[in-house]
């Protein structure tokens, strides 16, 4: 960092008031986390200085013998953690992920069946801004009124509609996603499964959420989520789907230049973190964390969408409050504490100003907060939907509570 800071003061202050944000406030934001020295240290190596176009012993470039080793590892951690025979860890990002298999297994205009995205669906299983919805011919499905998939609907429309392919997976959904219902599903419509397990890898991982792998025909990943690895993308699958569809072809030359092997390096580091025993205690907090905020709020007359949480993260229903989703957010920003305004099934207002925010316990947990800590984190929150008024005495109380868990 000394080195940074001679080179270039300007980015490095910066930097050096990030850090400082991130632990002096509380991040609820749902796809976030804190990765640990090794992860960061993997991604500020030199192997950023290296091209490497193909794969591990087929590469378009010379002296790529060290990152074959690096990318094998990657490789084979991932395959060791789901219990799968084939992985992809140069996907960019989820979306480079999610862009490569449609790349794969569908052409232009084909059918497709996609969470809604103002039902906790992501932008990339079809919303019509983004290239799946304009390439794709996405029929979306979404939540009933209690907040739940509702899988017999899904069936009726997937027979309805036969679909090429069904997308499971979302991005604010606090329930448990059930791949067998979904598999079902598609098997009953013609249609292939894949499952963007995005949000819940980690949980999948330490075997708190039902495994995508056994049912899906494809399942895709980020890496920076419950996963707490760098930033980038996963593609996985098992053999019979590998053998049938290119996914190595689709994300390069397909879609992709040269790999990140800096980030691939990363992601191999947090794929070792996860298959310690650690972990599972870890995500285990993450649900105990989830499961007493939502519960605390509740007790405080606030709503939740769908009543609790199976998982990482709730959805903070303000359809009867008076204050929006964008100022809550922006008040709780005021008093410290971090989320992201949500739209909330049958959602009344823009994606702008929203009637919700979305929270998630995976940041906070990996800084050691635990259940009690919960509590105060719920009372703060509910005095900020009182009012803004009380923004002073709230940053009082996430002051107590990062400064007993400082982050570096
Ligand atoms: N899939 C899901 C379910 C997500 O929630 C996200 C990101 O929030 C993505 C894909 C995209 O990931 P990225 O931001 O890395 O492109």
């Amino acid at each position: 960092f000394e080195e940074l800071k001679k080179c270039d003061p300007e980015v490095a202050d910066a930097t050096m008031k990030e850090v400082e944000r991130q632990n002096s406030h509380l991040e609820l934001i749902a796809s976030e986390n804190w990765v640990s020295d090794a992860v960061l240290a993997a991604l500020g190596t030199p192997l950023t200085n290296k091209y490497a176009e193909g794969y591990p012993g087929k590469r378009y470039y010379g002296g790529c013998e060290w990152v074959d080793v690096i990318e094998n590892l990657a490789i084979e951690r991932g395959k060791k953690l789901f219990g799968c025979d084939y992985v992809n860890v140069q996907p960019h990002s989820g979306a480079q992920a999610n862009t490569a298999v449609f790349f794969a297994m569908l052409e232009p205009g084909d059918k497709v069946l996609g969470m809604n995205l103002n039902d906790g669906g992501h932008l990339t299983h079809g919303s019509p801004v983004n290239i799946s919805g304009k390439y794709y011919n996405i029929i979306p499905y979404g939540v009933n009124e209690e907040g739940y998939i509702d899988y017999e609907a899904l069936r009726e429309l997937a027979i309805k509609e036969r679909p090429k392919l069904i997308i499971a997976g979302a991005s604010a959904y606090a329930r448990a996603l059930d791949f067998k219902k979904f598999r079902e599903i598609a098997d009953e419509s013609g249609a292939y499964l894949m499952v963007d397990m995005a949000h819940i890898a980690g949980l999948v991982a330490a075997g708190l959420h039902m495994d995508p792998i056994p049912y899906a025909d494809v399942v895709t990943t980020t890496t920076h989520k419950t996963l707490r690895g760098p930033r980038g993308g996963m593609i996985l699958c098992n053999q019979e789907a590998a053998d049938k569809f290119n996914f190595n072809k689709a994300v390069f030359p397909g879609i992709q230049g040269g790999p990140l092997e800096h980030v691939i390096a990363a992601k191999a580091v947090a794929l070792k973190e996860a298959l310690e025993p650690g972990f599972k205690e870890y995500q285990e907090q993450v649900l105990k964390n989830a499961q007493r905020l939502a519960s605390e709020l509740m007790k405080r007359g606030v709503k939740i969408v769908s009543g609790g949480t199976d998982n990482h993260l709730m959805l903070v229903d303000l359809g009867q409050e008076e204050i929006t989703g964008k100022e809550l957010e922006k008040r709780l920003d005021i008093a410290h504490i971090t989320c992201n305004k949500n739209t909330i099934p049958n959602e009344p207002r823009s994606p702008f100003v929203t009637s919700g925010i979305r929270l998630g316990t995976p940041s906070v947990t990996t800084r050691g907060l635990k259940e009690e800590d919960m509590e105060q984190i719920a009372e703060c929150i509910y005095l900020m939907i009182q009012s803004e008024d009380n923004a002073e005495k709230v940053r009082g109380i996430v002051k107590t509570i990062t400064e007993k868990y400082p982050l570096v």
